[in-house]
């Protein structure tokens, strides 16, 4: 193996700056919960935000908190709660963390930030089951327990190419939300402002696609590890001025790294693309064993799926739906692989390690034959790593580390 040498994670400065968004964000959501204006909406990950944020909500994504509740390790303690009101251990740990957290009266978020005791409560919850159907099912127990409207969006699945009837049918649901959003921010949707959200959130994700794509420089000058962190303004604060202005300062960061060769992983050997969910819990120790092993996951899947390059200021709606629908994990596998082939070229990966889920089916790639038919066609070896998002009890320490040393060391042995 690898000579064994005291390693440290090289920290992005610019984090700090992240830090300072993430809590003036909590604490506009917090402020809005308790006085009641501006109306706050919960919206999925790849929800409708750009709508919400132009009709006057304050948004809140709950699988920001669950990514929350699973990095603070909360989760593991929080989830049996929800298995014990009929929420099965095998459904989304993100839903029963964040359900068995608020039943315990517990939240990440009072740690981080002085004077937050409770999530925000919201006026409206808005779904989009793109990614699955778990999201409809979370949001429906809130809107049960605190008796706001549930809406949304029930998307395609298994989609091969994005046709003009997927388009129509989607920008058709999200026109639909406007009625019943006025009616619980009680203003009217100004369409200009409608069209200024997306032309922000498109300017966004483009330079979130360039922060990632500085990773393909060898040596990478930041991991998957560190983007799993500084998503977290595309996420949460896509259709923003912040948001742009944070990657900006990120992007000019990282090109002067690149310009003075300055690498997230010294001595990088070997590269790897992370296939799946993050295993939240275990990001410190996944990103240490990797930089011990001078090996650098440079590109990943789930950072990607914040990259909405279809978004048009000039066709809000339909650009929102087809942006929302190519989303990877709404597609075939044969369209996932095309997507992959080209993510493994592009980046220059080695080696590709497929996370196995165990309560996301939905993120989980490697069970029905995806690895053995990339590896056969691209000639890239892979592994499968069996955890969870959230739920650290189906996650082995042992196991993982002792799978990636083996895979490392067959990766960088010529
Ligand atoms: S995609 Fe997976 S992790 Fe995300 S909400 Fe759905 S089941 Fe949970």
């Amino acid at each position: 193996m690898a000579d064994a040498k005291v390693v440290k994670i090289r920290k992005i400065a610019a984090a700090k700056t992240m830090r300072k968004l993430m809590a003036d964000h909590f604490y506009e959501l917090d402020q809005a919960a308790k006085e009641g204006q501006p109306k706050v909406a919960w919206c999925t990950s790849v929800g409708p935000a750009e709508l919400l944020r132009a009709m006057g909500f304050v948004v809140y994504f709950p699988e920001n908190h669950g990514a929350m509740l699973g990095a603070s390790r909360i989760a593991t303690e929080a989830i049996p709660a929800a298995n014990a009101i009929g929420y099965s251990p095998d459904a989304c740990s993100y839903m029963t963390s964040d359900i068995g957290a608020f039943l315990q009266n517990r939240t990440p978020l009072s740690d981080a930030y002085d004077g937050i005791t409770a999530i925000p409560r919201p006026d409206v919850l808005v779904y989009n089951t793109n990614q699955c159907r778990d999201v409809q099912d979370w949001f429906s127990w809130y809107g049960d327990h605190w008796k706001k409207p549930v809406i949304g969006i029930s998307c395609y699945r298994g989609v091969g190419d994005v046709t003009e009837v997927h388009v129509n049918g989607i920008a058709g649901q999200i026109e639909a939300l406007v009625d019943p959003l006025e009616a619980v921010s009680g203003t009217k949707l100004d369409i200009d402002r409608l069209r200024e959200t997306v032309r922000l959130s498109r300017q966004c994700s483009d330079l979130w696609k360039e922060v990632l794509e500085t990773a393909a420089t060898r040596p990478a000058p930041l991991t998957f590890f560190d983007s799993t962190i500084h998503m977290a303004p595309a996420v949460v604060l896509r259709g923003t001025q912040l948001a742009i202005d944070y990657y900006n300062e990120l992007l000019a960061e990282l090109k002067t790294r690149i310009a003075d060769r300055v690498a997230a992983v010294e001595s990088e050997r070997t590269r790897l693309y992370w296939e799946g969910m993050p295993v939240w819990g275990r990001l410190r120790d996944l990103a240490t064993q990797f930089l011990e092993l001078q090996t650098c996951v440079v590109a990943s899947t789930y950072a990607n799926s914040w990259i909405f390059t279809d978004l048009d200021p000039a066709d809000p709606f339909r650009s929102m739906a087809r942006a929302y629908t190519k989303l990877f994990i709404v597609r075939t596998d044969p369209v996932k692989e095309r997507y992959l082939s080209d993510m493994i070229d592009f980046f220059g990966v080695d080696g590709i390690v497929f996370h196995d889920a165990k309560t996301c089916p939905n993120n989980t790639n490697c069970h029905h034959g995806m690895p053995q038919r990339i590896a056969d066609r691209l000639d890239v070896p892979w592994i499968t790593i069996s955890g969870d998002l959230n739920d650290l009890r189906c996650y082995s320490d042992e196991q993982a580390r002792t799978q990636i040393e083996a895979f490392a060391e067959q990766l960088a042995t010529p």
